[in-house]
């Protein structure tokens, strides 16, 4: 039976449920923990990230798969007592949002040792958590052309995905073509690996899509929610109707299996104030229903939140 690592175990991907496939319990840029202005105790954390991950249960929703990376806000033994106290599975990351938020430390480490660190964190845990990460997450710096050391860190993730069988979440699907050699060069297939933030308001481009969708690779449209019409829209925001037709042609183009879709929700800004008014809970309060009114059958949502995520996060032998 295929498993899926939780930070509470590993379970099968049957028992998943619906899906957010790209989210986060609390993002921060790395040093934010260091900011007196902003540093939030872990009881005011716990305030702002509960009511969301028990009304994202209420919805139905079983699986958050947060994908804040190492040096992002990332902490396993808080999602431990979140998931027990919600009953939402919580999926934890290795790997990092971007070679730009990669502390120097790490930013320091070759090739193997990346690959040392993410095979670690899957197959052995998470520091002494006993929680094992399920995917692996990679980014592309800002400036749009992946770094030296983002590729690094992309080789060391398709390494340790080969090894291990975990997937790989993508921050930007820009620059695809040089993700794609290294993913080819290390023998890893494409639908291993989901390219995200493919439908936010910078970096759409729908023949770039068809193009990595045509080699196999999955396509995340985990952006929903940051649209213009939020009352302080940030930066990558977009027309909500203009999001769910891209999205909308994509299916039409037949590529239902390689879909994927989140809201990249933020529970607990960590060193920055979020994005108001957005919050997981997109997928069952607005995208869905946006769905349905679109005439799209249950059978498509269900693939999208339940099918389409347990096979792309089941390990693979
Ligand atoms: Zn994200």
């Amino acid at each position: 039976m295929s498993k899926v690592n939780t930070v509470l175990g590993t379970i099968p991907a049957e028992e998943l449920g619906k899906v957010a496939v790209h989210e986060h319990i609390g993002y921060g840029m790395p040093g934010s923990e260091l900011d007196s202005q902003w540093w939030k105790d872990t009881e005011q954390r716990y305030e702002e990230t509960v009511p969301k991950l028990r009304r994202f249960r209420e919805y139905g929703g079983g699986t958050f798969v947060d994908v804040t990376g190492i040096c992002n806000g990332r902490d396993v033994d808080y999602y431990k007592t979140l998931s027990a106290k919600t009953g939402v599975h919580i999926v934890a990351c290795t790997g990092f949002v971007g070679g730009d938020t990669a502390l120097p430390y790490f930013a320091r480490q070759s090739v193997e040792q990346l690959t040392r660190l993410f095979v670690h964190e899957i197959t052995v845990g998470i520091a002494d958590t006993g929680s094992r990460a399920g995917v692996i997450k990679v980014g592309v710096s800002r400036g749009g052309r992946m770094t030296e050391l983002d590729r690094r860190i992309y080789r060391a993730a398709a390494r340790a995905s080969v090894t291990t069988g975990v997937p790989i979440l993508t921050h930007l699907a820009v620059d695809a073509r040089t993700a794609i050699a290294v993913f080819e060069e290390e023998g890893l297939p494409l639908d291993r690996v989901l390219f995200g933030h493919a439908d936010d308001g910078v970096n759409a481009e729908e023949e770039r899509d068809v193009m990595i969708a045509g080699l196999g690779g999955r396509i995340g449209f985990d952006t929903f929610g940051y649209e213009t019409e939020l009352e302080d829209p940030p930066f990558w925001a977009r027309p909500r109707r203009e999001r769910l037709d891209h999205f909308l042609r994509f299916l039409d183009k037949g590529f239902l299996a390689q879909a994927l879709v989140s809201a990249d929700a933020n529970c607990s800004p960590l060193g920055w104030p979020g994005v108001k008014g957005h919050t997981v809970n997109y997928i069952f309060e607005d995208l869905v229903p946006d769905l349905r009114g679109a005439g799209v059958e249950e059978s498509t949502i269900k693939a999208l939140l339940e099918d389409n995520p347990a096979d792309f996060l089941a390990i693979r032998d």
